[in-house]
């Protein structure tokens, strides 16, 4: 259906930071499929689970036992708790949107009947279904689709005071919010602000759910990206880097919060199968194995340093190897993105005026020097045709 406008070209094999098309030229990869191949394409450990896990076995349900689920909702557990484990649950899903639905419904259990209202930000995202969809804070999104699902509010992101008058605790369950808007143009929360949230949410007994479906698992240089404030929310959903490619999502709560769902309440039928599984043991173990948020700190603060030299990048913004390049005024982030991948790298433009950086967490100083030369060429190929074009039309 036509739902994406796809580039003209067509990858057929990847291999860490680098993807090959149907031609056979390569590409440097600084989307990593958003922000999901953390490890870089055909990973060894993954493929090799994976491949393992072929030969053995696909898909029983959720009607049996896993010891393999178990553990890796634990090591899930431990990440959460940054080294120690902090004694939550784990529902395993398909995707982000489906993580955030259980977060939405677990509120809603949590809250009681009446209590229903999960507040979210605007320019946020949460995913596509009706309800992560009106969760997502952006009205443009949610017009052609009306009536959306009831129980749903936005606040300005990032201002505590219009949270304040946005949390009624009498209707009010739950708040979810990105600790960078991801989709929204990498948006930090302002410093303090998150820790403000966890204190208003304390105070009126309301859940603080955060979507870290994009910022998870080391991307912005900390396991999670609500490490950096020193918080501890009551909710966190994943998907993306999760499973380093393969569709997987979970949503984690601490356990009296878990414990509001009893059997029967929520299900799935693929979430949390052995293959998906395999993966994701691999992807952890492996991102623990290497250290993946230092590496995104490390090489995320060489990164920012070369794309603050660009001429015409205005502003970088964002943590770790979750970087925004905001443009100058006059220059169109998606013709960036287009003269980027003819010169061999591939962008993206999740917002009007920015391109992501969400290189795999793998990628040496050298790539981060490529990329930004290619960057720095394509701004320039922009600025000139846009120069001709004003020449053109005065
Ligand atoms: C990508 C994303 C989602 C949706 O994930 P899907 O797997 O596409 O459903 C939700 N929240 C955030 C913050 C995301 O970046």
């Amino acid at each position: 259906m036509p739902t994406y406008r796809p580039a003209p070209v067509e990858f057929v094999s990847g291999e860490g930071c680098h993807l090959t098309d149907a031609n056979g030229k390569t590409y440097l990869d600084f989307l990593s499929g958003i922000a999901v191949t953390s490890l870089g394409h055909s990973h060894p450990a993954v493929r090799e689970a994976v491949s393992a896990q072929l030969g053995k076995l696909l898909h029983v349900s959720n009607l049996f036992q896993s010891g393999l689920n178990e553990e890796v909702a634990g090591m899930i557990d431990l990440l959460i708790g940054d080294g120690q484990l902090a004694g939550g649950k784990v529902f395993f899903t398909n995707s982000g949107a489906e993580s955030n639905e259980c977060a939405i419904k677990l509120a809603r259990r949590f809250g009681g009947h009446g209590r229903h209202v999960v507040v979210s930000a605007y320019g946020s995202f949460h995913g596509r279904t009706l309800a992560t969809l009106h969760a997502t804070g952006q009205p443009a999104k949610h017009e052609p689709f009306a009536p959306m699902p009831e129980g749903f509010r936005h606040v300005e992101y990032g201002d505590i005071q219009s949270l304040d008058r946005a949390l009624d605790a009498s209707v009010v369950a739950a708040v979810l919010l990105e600790c960078i808007e991801g989709e929204g143009g990498i948006i930090p929360a302002p410093p303090g602000y998150l820790k403000a949230v966890r204190q208003l949410c304390d105070e009126r007994n309301i859940l603080m759910m955060l979507d870290e479906v994009q910022t998870g698992l080391g991307r912005t240089g900390r396991w999670f990206a609500f490490q950096h404030e020193n918080i501890k929310p009551d909710v966190v959903t994943l998907a993306k880097a999760l499973g380093n490619g393969m569709p997987v999502g979970a949503c984690w709560a601490r356990s009296e919060v878990a414990d509001c769902f009893a059997a029967g309440d929520h299900g799935t039928t693929y979430g949390g199968q052995p293959l998906a599984m395999s993966a994701v043991r691999a992807t952890l173990q492996t991102m623990m194995d290497i250290d993946a948020p230092r590496l995104a700190r490390e090489r995320g603060a060489y990164l920012r340093h070369l794309a603050e030299q660009i001429p015409g990048v205005s502003l970088v913004r964002g943590e770790g190897l979750l970087l925004g390049l905001v443009l100058e005024g006059e220059l169109d982030a998606t013709k960036t993105v287009n003269e980027a991948l003819s010169r061999g790298l591939v962008l993206n433009s999740p917002a009007p005026r920015v391109i992501r950086l969400a290189p795999p967490l793998i990628v040496s100083p050298a790539e981060c020097s490529e990329a930004s030369a290619i960057i720095e060429l394509s701004l320039a190929a922009v600025r000139d045709a846009t120069d001709a074009g004003q020449g053109y039309s005065s």
